[in-house]
This record gives structure tokens, sequence and C-alpha cells, in this order.
């Protein structure tokens, strides 16, 4: 038996564009690493597992590790990072982690990694938040929607959602409708040391059901197989949305569920192109107004290994999607809290929505993620409101 953490070169160099995302993907390569890195010059991995293993495994893992790296970085050309608004030089008075605070208050509790419940602070943060985002939809008369949080396997089928994002999916299931396995189970079902249910999953019934991943694809499927009226689509809604993220879950950043916050577009490209744009726009001044820091730049959707370079590249080279990335002052990072979506005909082609000259429809969203936005809010104004900006000081008085 060897030692628990051990090295080596990737079999390509990484580029530093890509150590992020590639890092990320090796979360998902074997249940016995516990931790991931890459040097940040590219040219070296460590992994530590979760317990010894012979050299034969050992070599196992490697190459594993080495087919996602020679998978995403073999050949890759380095994306034009396009930058729209760049106020990551604003003044923040606060550089802490707000995490240790938010625990120490009481303000989260973490039922399982990536599983929080919030307290009173920032339940109203999110709220104000919010309301923010229902003026910028309000602005565009956007319907509000109601959509489910469970998603029917064949939707997310019909839109290559398996192909392209299968590492992050979250399946629901249900006891099959039989008296003696429903009697079964409330007599013996328990969970063990790590939490696990000790019921085989042969015990479940197929799955046909997922949890939603995103919040606009349920309205794309309200539309399919219609035509679209002359004005085009625009609505509003609030969800929860789930993404497994394996060991990349941490802190308020990164959560397995969350809430997201969108604003959806569906018409002609003019229509979600000059929308989005709008949108953006309107953002900034509600950005500007509280003083956050933050920079909007092109960026892609952490795609699977196999789809990842492909995607990539159309998502960049068609400038399909733009981030709104906050400053974390504490680690001199950012976090994504929201993106300006373009999909082009996609939803419209697989769905068959139609515009009125029968061709099919386009889409696009303005998406945030609401813990993110409390989350990275506290981060840069930290927990005395009369440090907050003074369109925050009578609701948080
Ligand atoms: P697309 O239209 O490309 O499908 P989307 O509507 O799914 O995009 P994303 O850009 O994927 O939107 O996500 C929107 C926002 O949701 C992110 O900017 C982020 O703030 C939040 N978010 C995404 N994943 C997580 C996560 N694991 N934990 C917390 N927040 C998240
Ligand atoms: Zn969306």
């Amino acid at each position: 038996m060897n030692s628990i953490a051990f090295q080596f070169a990737p079999a390509v160099m990484i580029p530093a564009h890509l150590i992020g995302e590639v890092q990320s993907k090796l979360a998902y390569v074997d249940e016995r690493i516990a931790c991931a890195q890459i040097s940040p010059a590219g040219e070296q991995i460590t992994l530590e597992l979760k317990h010894a293993v012979s050299d034969a495994e050992k070599s196992q893992i490697e190459e594993k590790v080495q087919r996602v790296v020679v998978s995403m970085a073999q050949g890759a050309i380095r994306p034009k990072v396009q930058v729209l608004e760049d106020y990551l030089d604003r003044p923040t008075p606060f550089t802490a982690d707000p995490m240790p605070e938010l625990l120490r208050r009481g303000e989260i509790s973490q039922e399982a990694p990536g599983i929080y419940a919030l307290g009173p602070l920032l339940s109203r943060l999110i709220d104000w938040f919010e309301s923010r985002f229902l003026d910028l939809a309000g602005s565009f008369a956007a319907q509000p929607y109601r959509f489910p949080t469970l998603i029917p396997a064949r939707y997310l089928e019909r839109v290559g959602y398996f192909r392209a994002f299968p590492h992050s999916l979250s399946f629901a299931t249900h006891l099959p409708a039989d008296l003696d396995q429903i009697d079964a189970f409330a007599e013996k079902a328990a969970c063990d040391e790590h939490g696990n249910l000790n019921v085989p999953l042969q015990r479940f019934a197929p799955i046909q059901t997922l949890l939603s991943p995103a919040v606009c694809y349920h309205l794309y499927f309200t539309l399919a197989d219609q035509t679209l009226p002359p004005q085009g689509v625009t609505a509003t809604a609030v969800g929860n949305c789930f993404r497994y993220e394996s060991l990349n879950l941490q802190s308020l950043e990164r959560l397995w569920n969350f809430t997201m916050r969108e604003v959806i577009f569906v018409g002609a490209k003019e229509f979600v192109l000059e929308n989005r744009e709008r949108a953006r726009q309107r953002m900034q001044g509600i950005f500007e107004e509280m003083g956050f820091v933050y920079r909007v730049e092109s960026a892609t959707d952490p795609f699977f290994i196999g789809e990842f370079r492909k995607q990539a590249a159309f998502q960049s080279a068609f400038q399909l999607k733009y981030e709104i990335r906050a400053r974390l002052p504490f680690k001199e990072s950012t976090l994504a809290v929201g993106s300006y979506n373009y999909h082009q005909d996609f939803f419209g082609r697989h769905l068959n929505i139609r515009l009125p000259d029968g061709s099919p429809a386009h889409t696009g969203c303005v998406a945030f993620g609401l813990e993110r936005m409390a989350f990275a809010f506290l981060a840069q104004f930290g927990f005395d409101p009369s440090h907050w900006p003074s369109s925050m000081q009578e609701t948080f008085r």
C-alpha cells in the first residue's frame, strides 16, 4: 500500500485559461479522490486519496485523470475574452471571508455538502436583490411564471442535457406501487454512518424525473410545438436549481441546491439579442447605484469533458454567454453571480417553437444566482449596514 497523496505531470501541458475548468472536472474522476490540484503553471497534478491504494489502482486513477487532461487541453485554443464592463477597481468596505461570521450568527446551517438553510439576514438580502430583479423583469413587462422543481427525464434528453452536463445531474425517484415493498421499506429503511440509505437502487421505481438544473427550460417546454405571437414571449420566474458539483461543493459559492431568478426572452433573433443587451445596461445602473464590484465578460458553460472543447469554442465564437463576475476581496478572485445568455435557435429547433413566419424561435435568458448574489454582497460590504449602499439603508436599519 502507498501513501495517500501523489503527484504526476499531465500528459499535455494545461494552459492557464483551462486550469480551473480541468481541475473542477477532476472532482468527478474517481470516488477515491479527496482533493485534486493543478499547479499554477499547469505542469503538475497532485491527487489526495481518501485511503491508501495499490500501485495498480494508482495507475488506473492516473490514467483516468490523463484522459480528462488530454480531452480538454490537447490542442486547446485560448478563447478571446471580451470584457463588456469592468468595475473591479471600485473600493470595498470589507475584505474578510463572510462564512465564519455567517456560521457564528447561525445565518447558515449546513444540512449536507452544498445544501444550506439560510437565516433572516440572508433571506432579507435575497429578497432585496429579488425586488431589483423583479424591477428589471417589470421594465420588460415580463409575465410571471412558476415552474416545478422536478423535470421529466425526456425533457432534458430532448435538449441534449445528458450529453452536455451528465456529471451534474440529480435524479428523483420513489418507491414502486407495491405494498410489500413499501411495508419492507417502512420497517427496515435506515441511514448508515455516511448518511447512505440502506436500500438498494433496484428497490426504487425507474427514473423518469430529475431535479431541474435551470429555470428557463421549463418555459421553452411550455412553448413547444407552438407558433409565438408576433411580439414574442417575455417571462420571469424564480426556482430551485440543482447541479451536483462533487468535491467542488463549498461554502455558499458552489451549492448543489440553489435558487435562480431568470428573465427569459423568446422570439426573433434581434428581439432576443436587443433585450439581452438592454437587460445588461439596466443591471449596470442598478449595480452602479450599489457600488457593486464586478466585471461582465464572455464565458462558457461547464460542459463535461468530451463535449467541452467543441461546445465551449462554439459558445465563445458566437458570444453566447456573458457572466457577471463579482469580486471576492477575501480571496482575490471573482465569482459568477449571474449571466446573460443567448441560445440562438437551439431550443426553437429542438422543441419546434416557431415564429409567425414558420422559422424556429430564438431564446435568451438573464439568470441570477440568489445565494451567490447575497454571498458576494456580504464579501464586499460586510455585516455592518451603516457601510452598505444608501439605497439599502432604509430596509436594513
Ligand atoms: P444557460 O442559459 O446557459 O442554460 P443558465 O440559465 O442555466 O444558463 P447559468 O449561467 O448556468 O444559467 O447559471 C446562472 C447563475 O446561477 C450563475 O451565474 C450562478 O450565479 C448561479 N449558479 C450556477 N451554478 C451554481 C451553483 N452550483 N451554486 C450556486 N449558484 C450557482
Ligand atoms: Zn436560463
